[in-house]
């Protein structure tokens, strides 16, 4: 028969006195728990990347809703809240016209916007490219681009709650600063993060949303279109709509 000590190795809980990196990295932010509990959003950090001493998440926020733009990317790139940055090339801050009427919002930067620091350059910006184009759009002339994470997950997996809760001031204020007169939220990630609720891009496209006030429209990220090409008229007709939208929001001044 396994002993008691042979069972509690198998279920991680032994030694039980040893002082784990996750404890530590708590013990010093004590007073702060959810920081903690972001600094180690992704896996343990290494203790020696967890910063002496971490702002907590209200004074973060508030420090980071009051930067103007080129300090807003400055602090991007310098971020270290959560574990993504230990395996990022570059943060991926956004791009694009910085009073845009439209603003475009992604996922997270994949792995050639990891490498050039530059939101939807893969394959799914080009389609994301000839979305715009269709519409008389282009990148840059009127539109912004962002994504929820500045960061690359590993391996593009799907974000953690705890990054994009980390990221979120930063999206934030990039929607003050841009003020659009639209934001199209491209695929579930955004949209759920954006929306605060969790649900299929079926139920929430076809009609306009808002967020902190500003119209928000649904679509299908330009990722999953490249695999699922009969919802690309679904997306040209939310196209449509977020065109008619933007007009309108023009023409009312
Ligand atoms: N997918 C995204 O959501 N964002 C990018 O920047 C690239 C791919």
């Amino acid at each position: 028969m396994a002993s008691r000590e042979d069972i509690l190795l198998e279920l991680g809980l032994t030694p039980s006195w040893r002082l784990r990196r996750d404890a530590r990295a708590q013990a010093t932010t004590s007073a702060t728990p959810s920081t903690a509990l972001l600094a180690r959003a992704t896996s343990a950090p290494a203790a020696d990347a967890i910063p002496a001493v971490v702002p907590p998440p209200d004074a973060r926020r508030s420090r980071i809703a009051a930067l103007d733009w080129s300090e807003l990317v400055a602090d991007i790139n310098a971020c270290t809240t959560c574990g993504l940055c230990r395996t990022r090339n570059r943060a991926v801050p956004g791009v694009g016209d910085p009073h845009a009427d439209w603003m475009f919002v992604g996922e997270a930067p994949g792995a050639e916007e990891d490498a050039q620091g530059e939101p939807f350059v893969g394959q799914a910006g080009k389609l994301l490219d000839a979305m715009l184009a269709a519409i008389g759009l282009r990148r840059g002339e009127g539109v912004y681009i962002a994504n929820v994470l500045k960061c690359r997950p590993p391996g593009n997996r799907v974000p953690e709650p705890l990054e994009v809760e980390a990221c979120k001031p930063y999206l934030d204020r990039q929607v003050e600063l841009v003020a659009p007169k639209l934001i199209v939220a491209l695929g579930r990630s955004a949209a759920t993060t954006l929306l605060g609720r969790d649900a299929s891009i079926a139920s929430l496209r076809g009609r306009i949303h808002r967020y902190r006030n500003v119209p928000l429209l649904v679509t299908y990220h330009p990722a999953y279109l490249l695999r699922n090409l009969p919802d690309k008229a679904k997306a040209w007709e939310d196209l449509l709509l977020a065109r008619r939208t933007v007009c309108a929001a023009a023409a009312a001044g």
